[in-house]
């Protein structure tokens, strides 16, 4: 399996894995539509001696309708079609495997890239709004002991069209009605497998085809996208320079650098400090209010003079461009920590509000199937 089991099962002090921020060199997806900005696309139809309005007519189908369906493409002639679509839509991703739960309003799926790389997603459907939670790489370098995708090492970056094809086939079951009534996909986290930020061009140019109005792209609002990270603290700036007003989740988890140490190991490279005033610096680009994720750990990160510390260290690095996403810690396999006890955890969210922060308890989905926060590992078993 793709997660290190060995490792859950020895006991050892989980937090000794290496840090990983360059992903191991393999061989590359085959190129794709949604790898090309529009100008890239219009060249690779030229190359392939076929008209310029055939790139647009291709993004309609792969953005618009979500299709990826030669014989259904009435509006190309059947010769160029075969050519195009071989050329410009390989299939990327296999579907191995999918579970449901929340009577079917959670699905996470099980994808196989072409070679033999797994990854996960997951799509939720709310009443007001549907949302997929994305992968950005096969696995992940970060090491954070309490996430078991962490624990399981960095296998690959993905590309940036795996990362897109996670979103059209989740906008493409949202349209069917498959998670209840047929709706829009609304909204897209980059909160599945891996650090997005250490696979830096790909997620960004995943932004823009997500973001993009159709039919470049599949036209979903910037506000509409978060992109979460453990504090990547150079990658945050540089997001911030790009134009793209997405919302920014820092995976944040203890308000100390001797607690963060452990828990977000990148946190020997990029302290408490110097985290929260680049997410200041991206607050004040982008206009957008940062969310600050906290996972809560019994007995860990849960005492009330740390909910004190990291309220207070918010509101003056942040004033009102934070908010606190509490989230109850998920179980993962082998881990020797719990979730806080409701108690603790209302006195914590209470402390952290009367610092002036907004702090509100996450709804996670999905535990039952592993596709929570931090259980992805992509097993196969
Ligand atoms: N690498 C990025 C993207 C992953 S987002 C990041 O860390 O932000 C996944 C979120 O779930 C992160 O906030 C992560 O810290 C959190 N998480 C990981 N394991 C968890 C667990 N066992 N319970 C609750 N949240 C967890």
């Amino acid at each position: 399996m793709m997660a290190g089991q060995d490792n859950w099962n020895t006991g050892k002090a989980m937090s000794s894995l290496p840090l990983v921020f360059a992903a191991p060199r393999r061989g590359q997806p085959p190129r794709h539509l949604a790898d090309l900005s529009a100008q890239q696309r219009a060249e690779a139809v030229a190359a392939l001696g076929e008209k310029p309005l055939r790139a647009r007519q291709l993004s309609r189908h792969y953005f618009a309708r979500l299709s990826v369906d030669a014989p259904s493409m009435t509006d190309i002639p059947q010769h160029s079609r075969a050519a195009l679509v071989g050329e410009l839509l390989p299939p990327l991703l296999t579907e191995a495997r999918a579970v449901s739960c929340d009577n079917g309003a959670t699905r996470k799926s099980l994808w196989r890239a072409h070679d033999g790389t797994l990854l996960e997603s997951v799509v939720m459907r709310y009443p007001d709004r549907a949302t997929v939670c994305v992968s950005s790489q096969a696995g992940c370098g970060m090491a954070c002991p309490f996430c078991a995708t962490g624990q399981g090492g960095l296998r690959r970056n993905l590309s940036t069209a795996e990362i897109v094809e996670q979103v059209r086939a989740a906008a493409a079951i949202v349209r069917d009605g498959g998670l209840g009534p047929p709706g829009r996909l609304s909204n897209v986290v980059f909160m599945g497998m891996g650090e997005p930020l250490a696979n830096y061009q790909r997620t960004r140019d995943a932004v823009r085809r997500i973001c993009d109005p159709v039919p470049e792209g599949f036209g979903i609002s910037q506000r509409s996208v978060t992109v979460s990270t453990v504090g990547l603290v150079p990658a945050i700036r540089r997001l911030a320079g790009e134009g793209l007003a997405v919302t920014l989740a820092v995976s944040l988890h203890a308000p100390d650098d001797e607690l963060r140490d452990e828990l977000v190991p990148v946190n020997t490279r990029w302290k408490v400090a110097e985290v929260l005033a680049a997410a200041r610096f991206y607050a004040d680009r982008t206009g957008r209010r940062v969310s600050v994720e906290y996972a809560l750990i019994r007995d860990v990160n849960d005492q009330p003079w740390r909910a004190d510390l990291l309220g207070s260290l918010l509101h003056q690095a942040l004033g009102p461009l934070v908010h606190v996403n509490a989230i109850p810690l998920n179980p993962t396999p082998g881990s020797k920590w719990d979730a806080s006890p409701k108690r603790a955890e209302q006195e914590f969210v209470r402390r952290v509000a009367a610092a002036g922060v907004p702090c509100t308890v996450r709804d996670t989905r999905g535990r039952e199937i592993a596709a929570a926060c931090g259980q992805l590992a992509a097993s196969d078993r």
